[in-house]
Formats: structure tokens, C-alpha cells, sequence
């Protein structure tokens, strides 16, 4: 079984190369993205493993069922940026490591809401180079701030249990509601009062049509003024234009972001010597009060020992024709 990864990185071949024990799975490590241009790369493959910012449409998977590829493994949890029914027009199964450590997610968030709250990245500066005054560094307890949660599955719910030991009241957004959330005493609400409501808020839910630009300039309009926004979820959930009018005027007190709409031209790669042609990232990252991280919250020994060992567990099972347990429809 030969397989191309694309996006590949010095840790993900480490990984793969050590965990990957079967020798009828081959692995070809591509560092490009696969995109329109890198299609071609996946010619004579039987599979291809990708990750969050390579994205396969309607074409690319024309052109990657004539060269025979019938598997896809996404080595991450999310599946927007693949077109499923292309998929299923061209009879390609597509697989995804539906759970891997949410708690490298959730105490990512925890750890830029704290960053964001008690400036520790300005402190750790500015202690460095002999300044000790503690001007501008003023935060606020968590304890007892109200906490807007939109979207409780996995990571939602670790989440949920790193800010009930902060003491801190949840009022949580979700079609479904989850009993053990309910039994800890999150209180469900709609996503209008979760907005109105919230001191911090931090998204959870997934990039669907129903959720692409959840935050805009009418939602943001029932925020606290000051609100803490989080999104660790992914970028296409804010709409960046209309978060920056929201940081200019002070209506977003705080923002701490993973993901970023356009993230696919920026994230993973060292741009330090090169101009960023994006104005929206250097526009976002000239506000004082906002906390830009490039999609690393998975980033931990163990989600990575867990995304590499489902992801080849996946490739395995379709080679075996077995069952796709994780199989996306
Ligand atoms: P999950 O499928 O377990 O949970 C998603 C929850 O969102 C579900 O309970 C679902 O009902 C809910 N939901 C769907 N639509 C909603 C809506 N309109 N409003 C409120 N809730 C809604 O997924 P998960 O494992 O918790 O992951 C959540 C998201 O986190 C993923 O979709 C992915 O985009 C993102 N993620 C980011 C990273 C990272 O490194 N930053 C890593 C993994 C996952």
C-alpha cells in the first residue's frame, strides 16, 4: 500500500517513521501542501494522508481517482477543507482521527486565556530586560466569570472541566446537550444569550456551512463590551474583516486565536525573512490586547503519538478491508 503525505513536517516523518511497524505500508513524505499544483504528485499512490490546510476538490479528486488513489487519511479531526461528495462520486473513502487527546486543545485554550489575562508574555519580556514594573499589567480573576462555550463535544467537554476548576460559571452552546456537562452544571442556552451573557467566550464547534462566520459584526453586537473571544477551533468561524473593526472599537477586549481564516498561506512554515503579503494577519497582530498562536494547540507528545497511531491504524484497515471505523460519510 503506498501512501503520499503531504504538509509534511521533520516531527510528523519522525513520528510516522517510528510507529509505522507493517512494511506492506509505504510512506512517500511530500513537504508540499497538496492543492491544484501538487495533484499530479499523487499518481501511481494508493492512498494520501493529509492535514488540516491541504484541501481536495471536486477536481483534484477527478484527477486523483484516474491515478488510483482510493483512500484519503486526514491525520486531524476536522474534514471541511475535503469535498465529501466529490468523494463519494468517486468512490474515495475518507478517514480522520476523530479523537486525539482534546485535552492538548483544551488546555491550549486555557493557556491563552491566561496569557491574554495576566500578560505573562509581556511579563516574561519586559522582566528580561530589567523592567520591573507591573504598569498595564492589571488582569481579572476567572473565578466566578461567566464562560460562553459554543459547541461541547470532545474538546468542549475537557474544556469545561479546566474552567469548573477555575471556579468559574459555563453556560454552554450545542444542538446536543451532554449529561455529564448538565450532571457538572454547565447550563445550556442559545447561542444569542451564550453571546450576551459571556465574559470570555471560546468556540468549539466545527467549520460547517452553518457555522462559517459565526462571529460577525451583528453577532459581536451582543457581546459584553470587553468580551475575551478564543477560537481554537477553526479560523473560518470569525469573520476576520469585521473582528478587526470589533478590536479597533474595544467591543473585543481580548482576542486569542489558533486558527486564522487564511491560515493555509501562513501557519507551519518560518516566514521570518520574508514580507507577509497578508494585511489581515499583520493587522491582527499589531493589537496589544490580541494573542495569535499558529494552530499548535494539538500540538503534544500525546495527541501526536495518538493522531500517528489512528491514522495508520485507518490506512491499515482499508488495506485489510476491514471495517473503517473512522471512516467519514
Ligand atoms: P466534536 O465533534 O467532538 O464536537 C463538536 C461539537 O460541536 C459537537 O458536540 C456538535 O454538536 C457541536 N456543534 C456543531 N454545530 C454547532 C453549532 N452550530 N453551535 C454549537 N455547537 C455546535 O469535535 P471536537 O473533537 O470537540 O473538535 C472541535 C473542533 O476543534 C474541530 O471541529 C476542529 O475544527 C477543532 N480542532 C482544532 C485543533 C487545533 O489544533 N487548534 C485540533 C483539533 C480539533
Amino acid at each position: 500500500m503506498k501512501v503520499a503525505m503531504f504538509s509534511t513536517k521533520s516531527y510528523d516523518k519522525e513520528s510516522f517513521r517510528k510507529h509505522n511497524q507493517n512494511p506492506s505500508i509505504e510512506i512517500c513524505f511530500f513537504k508540499a501542501a497538496l492543492n491544484i499544483n501538487t495533484v499530479d504528485l499523487t499518481k501511481g499512490f494508493d492512498a494520501v494522508c493529509i492535514f488540516v490546510n491541504d484541501e481536495i476538490s471536486d477536481e483534484m479528486m477527478a484527477r486523483m481517482h484516474r491515478y488510483g488513489v482510493q483512500l484519503i487519511a486526514l491525520r486531524c479531526a476536522g474534514f471541511n477543507n475535503v469535498d465529501l461528495e466529490a468523494a463519494k462520486k468517486y468512490d474515495i473513502k475518507v478517514a480522520r482521527v476523530p479523537a486525539y487527546s482534546p485535552e492538548s486543545i483544551a488546555e491550549h485554550t486555557m493557556a491563552l486565556i491566561l496569557t491574554l489575562n495576566r500578560k505573562t508574555h509581556k511579563a516574561y519580556n519586559r522582566v528580561r530586560e530589567g523592567n520591573f514594573s507591573l504598569r498595564r499589567l492589571m488582569g481579572f480573576n476567572l473565578h466566578k466569570k461567566t464562560v460562553g462555550v459554543v459547541g461541547t463535544g470532545k474538546i468542549g467537554i475537557a474544556f469545561c472541566r479546566i474552567l469548573q476548576g477555575f471556579g468559574c460559571r459555563i453556560v454552554a452552546s450545542d444542538p446536543y446537550e451532554s449529561e455529564e456537562l448538565v450532571q457538572m452544571g454547565v447550563q445550556y442556552k442559545s447561542l444569542t444569550e451564550v453571546f450576551e451573557q459571556a465574559d470570555i467566550i471560546s468556540l468549539h464547534c466545527p467549520l460547517t456551512d452553518s457555522t462559517r462566520h459565526l462571529v460577525n459584526a451583528e453577532s459581536m453586537r451582543l457581546m459584553k463590551q470587553g468580551v475575551m473571544l478564543i477560537n481554537t477551533s477553526r479560523g473560518g468561524l470569525i469573520k476576520t474583516e469585521e473582528i478587526i473593526e470589533s478590536l479597533k472599537s474595544g467591543k473585543i477586549g481580548y482576542l486569542g486565536i489558533d486558527v486564522y481564516e487564511q491560515e493555509e498561506n501562513l501557519f507551519f512554515k518560518d516566514l521570518s525573512d520574508s514580507i507577509i503579503q497578508d494585511d489581515l494577519i499583520l493587522r491582527l497582530n499589531s493589537f496589544p490586547n490580541g494573542l495569535i498562536t499558529s494552530h499548535h494547540a494539538y500540538f503534544t507528545e500525546e495527541a501526536m503519538d495518538e493522531i500517528t497511531h489512528t491514522t495508520l491504524k485507518n490506512i491499515e484497515s482499508f488495506h485489510l478491508e476491514e471495517k473503517l471505523l473512522n471512516e467519514v460519510t
